[in-house]
């Protein structure tokens, strides 16, 4: 994503500077080079193929799911199949309403503008962006007080292209505005080998089947943590091994950046644990258990959590989040007789 609030557990895993560069060069250019997400490609090409036809830019689109999926990326590939530029910007990044006017007059007709964490808007430009959506204009206000007078402006007809980790958090408002809302899913092993496959070939890197199936079944469904174990493998082969990566050099890698067997990492072990441990398996608020780890509550909700939930160690109740008996498990523990399965 282009706000890196999220991305901070990369410094984690042991990301280089540098590293940025990288990930743009791995960025799939087209929706063919694009793996996986079957479903939201076809839905996009369909949105993308009439448009075109009718000569118009497209609905605007709305992009969800945990981060590193693809959202970016896909994002880029809708300008570049309209043969249109892109303009980026987050959620956070327009604390005033102005930060989003002048980003706004400065579009040219068929731009797409991309806004990354859009539920982090301010209250004062998502109200802006209501009319922009709809009516492609912005009312700027000048001035304060009883001498405030607003001046109507015209906005060129662009595509918002809005990306978020909380679908749930969006305003009803802002929601209705979108044509078309996308649901990126986690990427299946088959998908992430292709991924790293692909990734390898860009880099340079000699990947071998087995280590590639090694790390596609230990990065959390994710190709943007996909393609940084890779990176960090392949540090390893160079400097303790012939460069080669096989199964071995990436299972000995991954020991070293403490990535367990199924993917799971230093922070999502001690949301685990502290689940288990501290709270007995649950019930408890996610808050809660983001100060036990002394995590934001935002990187544990949107980064650590669904894939846990995905992997089926945490389940998602009213009273607050519960640990499986796989949990239990993974930790090497024995499950309480109680524990939800
Ligand atoms: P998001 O915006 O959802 O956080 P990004 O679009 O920034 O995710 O993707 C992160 C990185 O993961 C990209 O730089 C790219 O290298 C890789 N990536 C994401 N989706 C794909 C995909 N479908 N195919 C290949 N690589 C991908």
């Amino acid at each position: 994503g282009v706000d890196g609030h999220l991305d901070e557990r990369a410094v984690d895993t042991g990301v280089q500077p540098g590293d940025t560069d990288v990930e743009a060069s791995l960025r799939p250019r087209s929706l063919e080079e694009f793996v996986g997400q079957p479903r939201v490609r076809e839905q996009l090409q369909l949105v993308l193929e009439g448009a075109r036809r009718r000569g118009d830019p497209p609905d605007h689109i709305l992009l969800s799911g945990p981060p590193g999926l693809g959202k970016t990326s896909l994002a880029m590939i809708i300008a570049q199949e309209m043969g249109a530029a892109i303009r980026l910007t987050s959620g956070p990044a327009l604390e005033r309403a102005g930060d989003l006017a002048a980003m706004l007059s400065n579009l040219v007709p068929g731009d797409v503008l991309f806004i990354d964490e859009i539920h982090r808007t301010a209250r004062p430009a998502e109200e802006m962006l209501y009319l922009a959506m709809e009516d492609f204009r912005v009312d700027v206000v000048v001035g304060k007080g009883p001498g405030a007078t607003s001046i109507p402006l015209d906005v060129a007809p662009f595509t918002l292209v809005g990306a978020t980790t909380r679908a749930g958090s969006l305003t009803g408002p802002l929601r209705d505005r979108f044509g078309f809302t996308g649901q990126m899913e986690f990427y299946d092993v088959p998908e992430l080998d292709r991924v790293l496959r692909r990734a390898a070939g860009i880099l340079g890197i000699d990947l071998r089947a087995d280590g590639a199936a090694e790390i596609a079944g230990r990065c959390r469904g994710t190709p943007r943590v996909a393609n940084r174990l890779l990176r960090r493998v392949r540090d390893y082969a160079e400097v303790r091994a012939d460069g080669v990566v096989t199964r071995e050099v990436a299972r000995d890698a991954l020991a070293v950046y403490d990535v367990d067997e199924l993917g799971l990492d230093r922070l999502d072990r001690a949301v685990l644990g502290a689940l288990v441990r501290s709270f007995h398996g649950g019930p408890v608020g996610v808050s809660t258990l983001a100060v036990a780890v002394g995590e934001e509550p935002g990187t544990v909700e949107e980064v650590c959590e669904p894939y846990l939930v995905r992997a089926g160690m945490i389940a998602r109740t009213p009273r607050g989040r519960v640990a499986t008996p796989l949990a239990w498990t993974h930790l090497g523990l024995a499950p309480p007789a109680d524990a939800p399965a």
